[in-house]
């Protein structure tokens, strides 16, 4: 018998803790106080891991990279008022991403509603924006129905965030364990299957194509559809180019992939089966003079919404990525085709790819100091273990990484997405980190990060320390955003006046030592200005399976991508 008197009690935050787990969602991120230290401590006690961040927007971002990875959503857990709204731009991430997510936010006590209460803000409302679903369950007792709502939701259709309110009264307040009904787990996401008629179109479609192209998404990632779209891709022999988080969804160095070929590929492809990707910016819309005018596309999606924006598509495939492709496959299982390897297309497509691979080499082999982007990821990617997690983040740094450092697995690269957020690296490598410790112990994540973009999380080098994840930071500095300055170039533009009116905006600190920011909680750090340098540092980082380590690669900072024509954005 307990001597508090609360014998047959419960607390809300108790109610909360084990409605979550009763829906298996086993991680959460956060960072505690006042209203919400007990949910995390009760977390913790029903076998929830907890993860204490630095800021809200990067324990969001962990939390929804979660989800992306496991199928589950991930928690973020946060106070009321500035808190939840730190947390918002995580949200609008993960929802843009179209990734499940639990945000729980404490919010002021009912009784002080409107009062000007402590951190007051009308957040249920504020989440609405940024999620599918936002609401305050009416009591206690209708926590566990308002949770599994909420965890259903994030997973069910297509993907996204949820945002569940507890007001701070909620969270010590003690009930009678009998009045509580767990609701049992939510099923697992009903999978749809397209028209068979559509799909027969489809499949009529892809055979009369001249110069087929698949496109694979991120939605096919989440959708885990490797095994049948690889079997679709070898079987009819067509080529393919995934988007940057549909990297490895089947292996990057396969000999369907055309990713070094990528304009050429959209420029010219006269039917696209798009796979769980969306017609917009980092497809340019689908529309001319990316693609030819007449360009089929057959739109294979979960959401029925998506399908017809920006193109009028041949044919739409609603469903389910997964049980889609196999659906195609049935069609092709049943009259077998091939798009012939020997076709002028794929001479097309090898001949670009060769020329834009010997261009990079060529880059790459440059010799001069400081050193040019694709030094630096030729050497990274050498080492790089095939089955390691590939987060990256910034302008320059994430996309010519993303043209050089190879994806074998689906679901290990995780960048700006949607979104183009920038901040999200070290919130993505915890959470890659602590779901690899409970599922592939060993496996390694590397976070090849801007320097820009370094900066925007940096206080999570903290976490990445307490919790001892090996994780490799690779800050690769420029001292700038986009481009920066050289030590000498800054002192001298400072002759001229105070930074604040000569300083160009994108200019950050030159000769930072962004590695201190490491070995200031214990972790090693190196600062490298040659190849051999980033060699060796790789090499000992890489080997070190118990201590996380940062290596600060200088640059040459007015580096850029290869040709130096005029670009609106990353993907171009
Ligand atoms: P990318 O960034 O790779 O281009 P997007 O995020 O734009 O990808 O598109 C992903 C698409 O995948 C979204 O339109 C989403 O609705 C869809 N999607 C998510 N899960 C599934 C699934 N299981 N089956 C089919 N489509 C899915
Ligand atoms: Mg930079």
């Amino acid at each position: 018998a307990r001597s508090d008197g609360l014998e047959g009690q419960v607390s809300g935050a108790r109610v909360i803790a084990q409605a979550l787990k009763t829906q298996d969602v086993n991680y959460m991120f956060g960072i505690v106080g006042i209203p919400v230290t007990e949910i995390a401590l009760a977390a913790q006690e029903v076998g929830i891991r907890y993860i204490g961040m630095r800021n809200e927007q990067a324990a969001c971002y962990a939390a929804s990279a979660v989800g992306y990875l496991t199928g589950r959503p991930g928690v973020c857990l946060v106070v009321s008022g500035p808190g939840l709204i730190h947390g918002l731009g995580g949200m609008a991430n993960a929802n843009m991403n179209c990734w499940p997510l639990i945000v729980i936010g404490g919010s002021s006590e009912r009784s002080q509603e409107t009062m000007g209460a402590f951190q007051e803000f009308p957040q249920v409302e504020a989440c609405r924006l940024y999620s599918k679903f936002s609401a305050r369950p009416s009591s206690i007792e209708a926590i566990p129905s308002i949770i599994e709502k909420a965890v259903r939701s994030s997973i069910y259709g297509r993907p996204g965030a949820c945002y569940v309110d507890i007001p701070a009264d909620f969270v010590n307040l003690q009930v009678n364990v009998n009045s509580i009904k767990y609701v049992e787990c939510c099923m697992p996401p009903p999978i749809s299957m397209a028209e068979t008629s559509a799909v027969r179109m489809a499949a009529s479609v892809i055979r009369n194509a001249k110069q087929p192209l698949v496109i694979i998404g991120k939605g096919a990632a989440y959708a885990r559809a490797e095994e049948s779209i690889r079997k679709l891709v070898e079987q009819c022999k067509l080529p393919f180019l995934p988007t940057p988080m549909g990297k490895g969804v089947i292996r990057d160095n396969h000999p369907n992939c055309v990713a070094a070929a990528r304009s050429r590929a959209l420029q010219f492809a006269d039917v696209i089966v798009l796979l769980g990707a969306r017609l917009n910016w980092i497809l340019h819309f689908g529309l001319p003079p990316r693609y030819q005018p007449d360009v089929k596309f057959i739109q294979a999606d979960i959401c029925a919404e998506e399908l017809g924006n920006n193109v009028r598509p041949a044919v739409t495939l609603l469903g389910d990525i997964n049980a889609v492709t196999k659906q195609l496959l049935e069609q092709f299982d049943k009259t077998p085709w091939q798009y012939p390897p020997e076709s002028e297309w794929w001479k097309v497509l090898r001949e670009k790819m060769k020329s834009n691979e010997a261009l990079s080499k060529e880059l790459a082999s440059k010799k001069s100091l400081p050193m040019n982007y694709y030094t630096v990821f030729y050497h990274v990617q050498e080492q790089l273990p095939r089955d390691c997690f590939v987060v990256s983040e910034g302008a320059n740094t994430m996309d010519i990484g993303r043209t050089v450092l190879q994806n074998y697995l689906p679901r290990h690269r995780l960048d700006a997405g949607t979104f183009g957020t920038m901040g999200v690296g070290l919130g993505f490598a915890i959470a890659a980190a602590i779901v690899a410790k409970d599922r592939n112990p060993g496996k390694r994540v590397i976070c090849v990060e801007g320097d820009s973009a370094f900066g925007f999380s940096g206080m999570e080098v903290e976490t990445i320390c307490r919790y001892n994840l090996p994780i490799v930071l690779l800050v690769v500095n420029n001292n700038g955003i986009y481009q920066g300055f050289d030590t000498d170039s800054w002192k001298e533009m400072l002759k001229f006046g105070d930074a604040t009116t000569v300083a160009p905006p994108m200019s950050l600190l030159p000769h930072s030592h962004y590695e201190h920011v490491m070995t200031a909680f214990g972790g090693k750090g190196y600062f490298v200005q040659t190849p051999e340098e980033l060699q060796k540092s790789l090499r000992q980082s890489l080997a070190d399976t118990t201590n996380p380590s940062l290596i600060n690669i200088m640059i040459e900072p007015q580096a850029t991508r290869k040709a130096q024509v005029k670009r609106c954005c990353c993907c171009c």
